[in-house]
C-alpha cells in the first residue's frame, strides 16, 4: 500500500473502532475486571495493548500508537503529553548518572536546555556535535557514551544529518540512537530504515495539524521498545484520550496537507530567491543547502517550515518586517494550517560546537494552506517596511 492509503487505514482496526469509522474517545482511569482470571491476564500483558489502567492507555491510545508505529516503522510507540515530554522520556529511559550523551548542536532549543539544566545536575554529561559530522562522530565517542541524539533537519537552521552514517557508528559501539523526526512527520522520512533506535514526534505539529493540541510520541525498534515503554510508564507519562482523538483525526489528512504545504512553500521560496535583501534561504530542497544530497537520498518530500537569513537588520528592522503582517502570525510552534513568522537575531547563542557563518538576522516561516499569492503579497509588504526603515536608518 502507498503511504497516502496507509494514512487512511493506520490504527483503525475494528477491535478499537467498533462500528464507527473513527476510534472513539475512551476516557478511563480505572479499568474494571470481571474476575481474577481477567485481571491476571491484564497484569501479564500490561505492556501490550490490553486494558489495565488508564495510565497505560485505552482503545483510543492503542489505536493511535498502532497508527504511528505503522507509518514510522517502529515496533512500539509511547505517548506523551507533549513533544518535549517525549524527548525527556526517551532520554531518561536510556541515560543514568555517569553516562555521556552526544547531542546535535542545532537541536530544538528546549532540548539543549534539558541537557544543560536537567540532565547535567543528574550527572549526565552532554557533548554537542556538528550536525554535519557524519561518520566523524566516532572521534567523540567515549567509553561511557550511551546515547547519540539527532534531529534532521535541525531546528531553525535546517542542516540535514547523515543519519545512516551516524547510526552505523553508534551500532558498532552499542550506543542508542534517538532522533527528533518532527520535521519529517511520520511520512517524509523512515528513520528506522536509516538505522535509528528511537524516533520522536512532536505530534503537536503536523500530525495534529490544527494548532490546538499538545502531544508527543516516541517509537522504538523491537530491541529498545520494552525499556522505553516501561521507563516512560514509570515516569508517569500519559496523554489525554481527547487529545489523542484529535491527533488521530488530524493524521487522516496529513498526506494532503503536507503536499499542499510543500507546493505553497516551493512557490514562496521561488519568489524569495529573487529578493536582494536575502543572504541565503535555508531549505533542504535547495541544491546549495548543507546536506541537500542527504535530503534527496533520505526524504520523500518537504513541508512548510524553513528559514532565511537577511543580509542585514537590527531589532528595529526585524520588528518592522514581522509586525503588520496580514497572514503570517507571530508565534512559536508550527505545523498547523496557518502561516507563521518568527525572528531570531542571535543564532550563535543557540549553539556551542559550531560557529554560525551569517551576521544578519534569521527569519523562520511556516507556510500554511492559504493561497500562496496572498502570502507573497504579505511578504512583499514586509520587505517594503524593512527597506523603509533601513533607508531612514542610513539617512539618519
Ligand atoms: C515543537 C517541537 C518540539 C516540542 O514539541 P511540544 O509538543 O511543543 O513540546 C520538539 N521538537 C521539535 C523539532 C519541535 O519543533
Amino acid at each position: 500500500m502507498k503511504v497516502a492509503t496507509r494514512i487512511i487505514h493506520a490504527g483503525r482496526d475494528r477491535k478499537w473502532a467498533g462500528y464507527s469509522v473513527n476510534v472513539p474517545v475512551v476516557r478511563a482511569s480505572t479499568v474494571v475486571f470481571e474476575n481474577m482470571a481477567e485481571m491476571k491476564h491484564a497484569v501479564r500483558h500490561r505492556g501490550e495493548h490490553v486494558p489495565y489502567y488508564g495510565r497505560r492507555g485505552t482503545q483510543t491510545h492503542f489505536a493511535f500508537s498502532d497508527a504511528v508505529c505503522e507509518l514510522e516503522g517502529g515496533a512500539g510507540c509511547a505517548l506523551y503529553p507533549s513533544g518535549a515530554a517525549a524527548i525527556s522520556g526517551a532520554l531518561l529511559a536510556f541515560l543514568k548518572a555517569g553516562d555521556h550523551l552526544l547531542m546535535v548542536d542545532a537541536a530544538y532549543e528546549p532540548t539543549r536546555a534539558l541537557c544543560d539544566k536537567v540532565l547535567k545536575p543528574l550527572g549526565i554529561e552532554t557533548t554537542y556535535y556538528d550536525p554535519l559530522i557524519g561518520a566523524g562522530i566516532a572521534a567523540l565517542i567515549r567509553p561511557n557514551t550511551r546515547v547519540i541524539y539527532l534531529e534532521s533537519p535541525c531546528s531553525l537552521t535546517m542542516e540535514v544529518q547523515d543519519v545512516p552514517a551516524i547510526c552505523a557508528v553508534a551500532k558498532s559501539h552499542n550506543i542508542v540512537t534517538i532522533i527528533d523526526n518532527t520535521w519529517a512527520s511520520p511520512i517524509l522520512c523512515q528513520p528506522f530504515e536509516l538505522g535509528v533506535d528511537i524516533s520522536i514526534q512532536a505530534a503537536t505539529k503536523y500530525i495534529c495539524g490544527h494548532s490546538d493540541v499538545m502531544l508527543g510520541t516516541a517509537s522504538a525498534n523491537a530491541r529498545h521498545w520494552p525499556q522505553l515503554r516501561e521507563h516512560s510508564y514509570l515516569l508517569g507519562y500519559c496523554a489525554s484520550a481527547d487529545d489523542v482523538y484529535l491527533a488521530a483525526r488530524g493524521l487522516r489528512t496529513l498526506g494532503v496537507r503536507l503536499a499542499q504545504h510543500q507546493r505553497n512553500t516551493l512557490q514562496v521560496i521561488e519568489w524569495l530567491a529573487q529578493r536582494p535583501e536575502i543572504e541565503t534561504i535555508l531549505h533542504p530542497a535547495l541544491p546549495q543547502h548543507p546536506g541537500h544530497d542527504l535530503f534527496v537520498r533520505d526524504f520523500s518530500g518537504s513541508n512548510g517550515l524553513f528559514s532565511f537569513v537577511l543580509k542585514q537588520g537590527d531589532l528595529a528592522a526585524v520588528t518592522a518586517f514581522v509586525e503588520g503582517m496580514q497572514h503570517f502570525k507571530m508565534g512559536f510552534s508550527w505545523g498547523g494550517y496557518e502561516s507563521l513568522v518568527l525572528a531570531n537575531l542571535d543564532v550563535q547563542a543557540l549553539r556551542t560546537a559550531t560557529s554560525w557563518p551569517y551576521k544578519g538576522p534569521l527569519i523562520r516561516l511556516h507556510i500554511g494552506l492559504e493561497d500562496p499569492s496572498d502570502l507573497i503579497a504579505d511578504l512583499a509588504a514586509a520587505f517594503d517596511r524593512l527597506q523603509t526603515i533601513q533607508r531612514d536608518h542610513n539617512a539618519g
